[in-house]
């Protein structure tokens, strides 16, 4: 018979072992490998067989084992240990604690996926591992995040493939009780309940999982609960599955049900609710809606709540592909505001605020609301902030794209998530610490003999797995068969390993390697210097573009003559990810430039001293030194054929001239010690840029902070600098058609200006209605080309209103005169241009309003 219902019953583990269940209890184990350590001599084989969940585990040992356990007191003793060091973990002042000056006591993050651990899997690909990744660096930092999701059913998919290549998706469903999670409860121990008004007089209503990562609270709202009817209850039921109206059902929850959540569990833990929130692409974006009813409750306008709400707001988006950013139809998004959802919060406010400039009246763009409810944005690296200042400048009009207001902070990865013990073994034998980001990779105190031998374990390792999974999915798709010899031995551990794997939306090439097949089968099976190819790689299900993608590469694979030689690794997730990046040698990249916002698969292969072979994209696009790996060209043409042919040739040249000959080069033991310099310098000097704490040290000093003491500031004596700041603005918009440059004059140089020569220069302007305080004129000067009328590495600088006669104490609206100077200071093509900007201490960018009157 089939259970209608099942659920995990988690064992009573006697009393000598209750520090299991702390350790248990928190994922800090997930990146702490004394624990998992631990975790493993319970039972190696379940513990491997388990993705490595601890919870799924203890439901699995034997009374036996468990009374094994609990009678050895070298075994209690450490585990003791264990939990005191997590204890200490957890309360003892980390980096953040010793932050000088006012701070925020806790930070929310949103994001809609968290890939925190395999045994946790809500997360698809690239986001949800970076915002995991964010949590455990927080963790470590001392960041006091506090973080929300939703809690997915059916988690992501799993992948098989059918016999001809195709992929198969299966939605396992997770059990929360058998997942390191619990139930956040009133004081009378009944769960917290979450409530959004819908349309039609109905109410969706979530509980809120709290999950441990490390110091970090992370907050998941789930809908799969009797309060709900069924088809409420499915609003969880899976990550980006479903229609329209799903979706926006699942970000209303995700940013409204979120900031509810959060005020629920701050109550509950007697804490102050968080006034910095950091959103993740726009899904999430609705939390600013809820927190500017909050304050229009309380007594302000919708334009002076605005003000406190952007202060507060840290925007980040993730992608530079406009088809992947989020939108909805208006007349949608109006009938769900039209009800009692956000009481006294007007819709058409709401609806403007996700109004794209370009077809008023069009959709509603959750990255367009994101970028309006946050003062502060940014993208991800350094090319994609360039890329995003230019999808998005329409939303600043006057303004040059560089002077649109979304900065980057590199992505980054958590360096003991994805680093191989294998590696962190090695340090700890060279220099007595597991620290592997901080090693001096390079000294001589490592020798070459023993990084060799270390690297390739890591690379056998991925071998191992590898024939695991493939003679698995064989079984699985041959129930009965006999399985064929020549799958174990599939790809061998001397030979040049190089790892793919990724999503497979199309601006990531998945094929591009098979451009030239002939040349593919000659590198494989080259009798000198052979290549091996592992590939991984999950199709958005309803993408049947990237599944033929996907069924082509499987097609290539199977072919009698290479396939010990490719192989294809169904359902690429953490754990076979764990494995893939420390047993490749050169990890390739080829997406199509600019689409990769950042890319962090190859940070992670890098940690582990892969090279990596990569368009010259996202990070690569700044960390690529010549010395860390290759940079493959990207073509300049715009034929798409053209283009794909001549970066495949590129590639296949880098691998048969470059890459192969040097790991082929050999010293007389053997070692290839010219590749191993690589993989030093590689480990030496990228590990401690491409880690997440590097990237959450940047996103509290030059985000966070900021967004604190601007909040702060408005909220100070009962938010008058908001009300002030809401009546500036609106003043200043409604004033600025009245502005205007009527002349600029230049003087101070001669015919022939040099160096050090000063340039001034007086600029006559109307005010209008406004004040010389309320505004900037500014020159903006740069390098100038010869037939380009765009200047080059600008710089501003303010010109003073000049104090004479003329302009008076009382200007009266007649003409301002401004004045000041320049100086030369390098030789080349020189140009310049003044306008006038509003300005304000309050504005973090002078762009900030997107009025701008330039010199004509
Ligand atoms: C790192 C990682 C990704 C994201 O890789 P990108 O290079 O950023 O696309 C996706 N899935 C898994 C399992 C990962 O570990």
């Amino acid at each position: 018979m089939k259970a209608i219902r099942r659920f995990t019953v988690r064992p009573a583990l006697p009393e000598r072992l209750s520090s299991l269940e702390t350790l248990s209890g928190n994922l800090r184990w997930a990146w702490h490998l004394p624990t998992q350590e631990l975790f493993s001599e319970i039972s190696p084989d379940a513990w491997r067989d388990y993705q490595h969940d601890p919870v799924t585990l203890f439901g699995e040992i034997s009374q036996q084992r468990i009374d094994e356990l609990a009678a050895d007191d070298d075994f209690v003793g450490r585990a003791n240990a264990l939990r005191d060091d997590l204890k200490r973990y957890l309360q003892e002042p980390r980096w953040y604690q010793g932050l000088e000056g006012d701070k925020p006591e806790s930070i929310a993050y949103f994001s809609p996926e968290y890939g925190v651990a395999a045994a946790l899997p809500q997360y698809s690909g690239g986001l949800g591992i970076l915002a995991g990744d964010h949590l455990k660096s927080a963790s470590d930092l001392g960041v006091p995040l506090i973080a929300v999701g939703l809690f997915y059913r059916a988690g992501y998919f799993s992948q098989s493939l059918s016999s001809d290549g195709w992929q198969q998706e299966t939605y396992p469903v997770l059990d929360p009780d058998g997942l390191p999670l619990r139930v956040l409860r009133q004081p009378d121990s009944s769960p917290v309940v979450i409530t959004l008004s819908l349309p039609d007089d109905r109410v969706l209503s979530a509980r809120v999982w709290v999950a441990a990562v490390g110091r970090v609270t992370l907050l998941l709202l789930d809908t799969d609960i009797p309060e709900n009817s069924d088809e409420l209850s499915r609003v969880t039921d899976r990550l980006y599955g479903g229609a329209e109206e799903h979706r926006l059902r699942q970000e209303l929850l995700l940013g409204i049900g979120g900031v509810r959540a959060i005020r629920a569990w701050a109550e509950r833990a007697g804490v102050r609710p968080p006034e910095v929130f950091h959103t993740n692409e726009g899904h999430a974006g609705f939390l600013g809606l809820e927190r500017i009813g909050d304050l229009i409750r309380g007594g302000l306008s919708f334009d002076e709540a605005l003000q406190v709400v952007r202060a507060g707001t840290v925007f980040t988006t993730h992608t530079p592909v406009p088809a992947g950013i989020d939108r909805f139809s208006t007349d949608l998004v109006r009938r769900y505001f039209e009800t009692d959802l956000l009481p006294g919060v007007a819709v058409d406010d709401i609806l403007a605020l996700g109004r794209e400039p370009e077809t008023a009246g069009g959709a509603f763009n959750m990255a367009v609301m994101g970028l309006r409810l946050g003062q502060r944005a940014n993208g991800v690296s350094q090319l994609h902030g360039q890329v995003s200042r230019g999808m998005f400048s329409s939303l600043w009009p006057g303004f040059d794209a560089d002077d649109v207001p979304i900065t980057s902070i590199t992505n980054g990865v958590h360096a003991p998530s994805w680093t191989a013990p294998e590696l962190t073994a090695l340090a700890e034998a060279t220099w007595g610490s597991r620290d592997t980001v901080g090693a001096d990779w390079t000294s001589p105190q490592l020798s070459t003999a023993a990084l060799w031998e270390t690297r390739n374990v890591m690379r056998a390792e991925l071998v191992a797995d590898a024939r695991r999974r493939v003679a698995r999915a064989w079984a699985s798709q041959n129930p009965g068969g006999v399985t064929p010899s020549w799958l174990a031995s599939i790809l061998d551990p001397n030979i040049l390993t190089i790892g793919f794997a990724r999503r497979v939306p199309t601006y990531k090439r998945l094929t591009l390697m098979l451009h030239d097949t002939d040349r593919l089968k000659r590198l494989l099976t080259d009798p000198e210097r052979p290549i091996q190819i592992v590939i991984a790689g999950k199709s958005h299900p309803a993408d049947e573009e990237g599944k033929r993608l996907i069924q082509k590469v499987v097609e290539f694979a199977s072919d009698p003559s290479v396939r010990e030689r490719i192989v294809f690794l169904p359902d690429y997730d953490i754990s076979m990810a764990q494995k893939l990046y420390p047993g490749t040698d050169i990890w390739l990249n080829n997406p199509l430039r600019p689409f990769e916002a950042c890319g962090t698969s190859g940070m992670k292969a890098a940690l582990n001293g892969a090279l990596n072979l990569s368009i010259l994209d996202g990070w690569w696009d700044e960390f690529f030194d010549g010395e860390n790996g290759w940079a493959i060209p990207s073509a300049v043409t715009t034929d798409p054929v053209e283009r794909d042919r001549l970066e495949a040739n590129s590639m296949y040249e880098l691998i048969e001239h470059q890459i192969a000959p040097l790991f082929y080069d050999r010293n007389e033991n053997g070692e290839p010690e010219r590749w191993l310099t690589h993989v030093r310098h590689t480990l030496a000097t990228l590990s401690p840029q491409l880690s997440a704490d590097r990237m959450v040290r940047q996103y509290v000093s030059e985000l966070y902070l900021p967004a604190h003491s601007s909040q702060a500031e408005l909220r100070f004596d009962g938010y008058r600098a908001a009300r002030q700041l809401a009546e500036w603005k609106r003043r200043v918009a409604a004033a600025w058609s009245d502005v205007s440059i009527v002349h600029v004059e230049s003087g101070g140089l001669d015919a022939t200006p040099q160096v050090g020569d000063e340039l001034r220069l007086r600029a006559t302007v109307r005010l209008g209605s406004l004040s010389p305080d309320d505004v900037a004129v500014q020159v903006v000067y740069g390098q100038s080309k010869t037939g380009d009328e765009e200047l080059h590495e600008t710089r501003t600088r303010n010109l003073e209103v000049e104090q004479d006669e003329r302009n008076g104490a009382e200007h009266d609206g007649s003409a301002l005169e401004f004045v000041g100077s320049v100086k030369l200071r390098r030789p080349g093509g020189f140009g310049y241009s003044v306008r006038v900007v509003p300005k304000n201490n309050l504005l973090a960018n002078a762009a900030e309003l997107g009025l701008i009157h330039t010199a004509e």
